[in-house]
């Protein structure tokens, strides 16, 4: 089978990152952390992941890593430069600031015909609110996602329970969700049981990151009454993924100018819903680009659904917007 290896050092990575993650949320996160808008938990979190993940992966495979994060910022903070060596120590990676800061920079790669995209943590409003996030990696090929690691480390595996989810999916072998400390997973495909009673759609909590008007106005056009649940994060390519909903809506704000879309928020969960049975579409029903840059600059908005109810959806939106 295909693109093992990768898959293989990609779920290491990823689950290492996300341990990193959740001691630095225990530790850092204090409840009134929001009121005092003191960014600095996700601000050594974000760079922690993006170190481990980028040294790794870079020495493994040496492909370029398109990352959300440069370290550019970080050396003009000693402090939090200390505090991400400090918490890589503790995930066992040793390394002096410079070498820190050089691999964070190993995520400044460009897209190419062969590359890796990461998201340290997306969803930074919802690690800092104890809400969902999520490490966020995937391998495109030619503008084809091959593989996509997904750790939603706050997600639990099925409803309750105690949280920790990984998703997995390789291009052409289906996707699988399992525990975050889990050898093995099982097979996860979307809901297309028809009952449109019991659809849900998922968007932002961030009513800024989409268009909440007119995406209640498309779910309604479609016949999903519920009302929406709100996540932060690619957690929502994962409720899709796995059944929770039928639907993602993440339709353009009123920003002007509009805002591109970046890869990294979405190349790990547009394989992991297209692999349990999705589509994943601009909201014109374009694919989504993930071929020329880091920005989809040629895309409107993303719409996520189970495959079953996208023409509808596309088509609520030709009339709607
Ligand atoms: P979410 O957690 O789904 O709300 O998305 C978080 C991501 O939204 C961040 O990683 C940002 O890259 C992205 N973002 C920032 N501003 C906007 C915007 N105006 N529209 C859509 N996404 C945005
Ligand atoms: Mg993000």
């Amino acid at each position: 089978m295909a693109y093992q290896e990768e898959k293989r050092e990609a779920i290491a990575v990823v689950r290492a990152a996300a341990a990193l993650c959740q001691v630095i949320r225990e530790e850092m996160v204090t409840p009134d952390g929001l009121e005092k808008s003191d960014r600095s938990p996700v601000t050594v979190a974000d760079f922690g992941s993006q170190a481990l993940i980028c040294k790794h992966l870079f020495e493994r495979f040496g492909n370029p890593i398109v990352g959300e994060e440069d370290a550019s910022d970080l050396q003009e903070n000693a402090d939090l430069l200390v505090s991400v060596q400090k918490y890589l120590r503790g995930a066992r990676l040793d390394g002096s600031a410079q070498d820190v800061c050089e691999w964070i920079d190993r995520g400044n790669g460009k897209v190419s015909s062969r590359y890796w995209t990461l998201d340290p943590i997306d969803g930074t409003k919802g690690f800092l609110r104890s809400d969902q996030y999520a490490v966020a990696l995937a391998l495109v090929e030619d503008g084809s996602i091959k593989v996509a690691v997904l750790a939603c480390p706050a997600l639990p595996l099925n409803g309750g329970g105690v949280p920790g989810t990984l998703m997995v999916a390789v291009k052409g072998q289906g996707a699988e969700m399992m525990s975050l400390d889990a050898d093995s997973g099982e097979t996860v495909t979307v809901d297309t049981s028809g009952d449109a009673s019991s659809h849900r759609f998922v968007e932002s909590v961030e009513s800024s990151h989409g268009n909440q008007t007119l995406q209640s106005e498309v779910a309604k056009a479609v016949s999903i009454d519920a009302p929406s649940l709100r996540m932060d994060s690619q957690a929502k390519y994962a409720a899709v993924a796995r059944g929770d909903a039928v639907l993602y809506l993440r339709l353009p704000s009123v920003d002007r100018p509009p805002y591109a879309e970046k890869i990294w928020d979405h190349a790990a969960g547009a394989l992991l819903v297209e692999e349990a049975g999705g589509i994943v579409t601009d909201m014109r029903g374009k694919p989504l680009d993930f071929a020329s840059s880091d920005r989809m600059r040629d895309n409107e908005g993303v719409v996520v659904s189970n495959g079953a109810i996208h023409h509808d959806v596309l088509d609520a939106l030709s009339r709607l917007a």
